[in-house]
């Protein structure tokens, strides 16, 4: 039996970037409360789960909070990898990001972004340096509309790059927030 089923918006403590949205009942908050790991209550499989127990991905609870007529959460937590099952940090990630972590799992042999990331962090390099140039170009003597499309090439390009690295554009965000303070 299912008592009092919240949605729980968790919420990274260092950022406020919003990770993820889960439903807990009673016995996934006092789960969540007593060990410090998240736990939510899954509708489709109506079973109590750990977040992380098969990816080891947890999240560690700083707070957590009820709103004004507690009918829902925010889980403030630290968490440990990504936490979308995904790859990304957060589920809310960017679509481009989402589709370039979607084109790597299925890994088919004429995808552009398969192609960039098996020739290796030398190459991602490389061509984060030429798209660079191109936009340089652009800007200094071509159309608005090439401008953008040099933009978006260089955009897209520095993100398989952070891939290839195995970071996550977040981290960016994350920095640039930082340094507004
Ligand atoms: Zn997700």
């Amino acid at each position: 039996m299912v008592e009092n089923l919240r949605a729980a918006v968790v919420q990274d403590d260092q950022t406020g970037r919003v990770l993820m949205l889960g439903w807990m009942d009673d016995e996934a908050l006092a789960l969540t409360r007593s060990s410090g790991l998240v736990h939510f209550f899954s509708r489709s499989r109506q079973r109590l789960w750990r977040k992380g127990e098969s990816s080891g991905n947890v999240l560690h609870v700083s707070e957590v909070t009820a709103d004004c007529d507690d009918d829902a959460l925010l889980v403030s937590v630290h968490p440990e990898g990504p936490t979308c099952h995904e790859g990304s940090r957060s589920c809310f990630a960017s679509p481009l990001w989402r589709r370039i972590l979607q084109r790597e799992r299925e890994g088919a042999t004429d995808s552009y972004v398969v192609g960039q990331l098996a020739a290796g962090i030398a190459h991602n390099a490389r061509k984060v340096g030429e798209e660079a140039v191109e936009l340089v170009v652009a800007a200094l003597g071509e159309s608005d509309d090439r401008v953008v499309s040099e933009a978006a090439d260089l955009w897209f390009h520095v993100l398989l790059l952070l891939r290839a690295r195995g970071l996550d554009p977040d981290a960016v965000y994350d920095e640039l927030r930082a340094r507004e303070r």
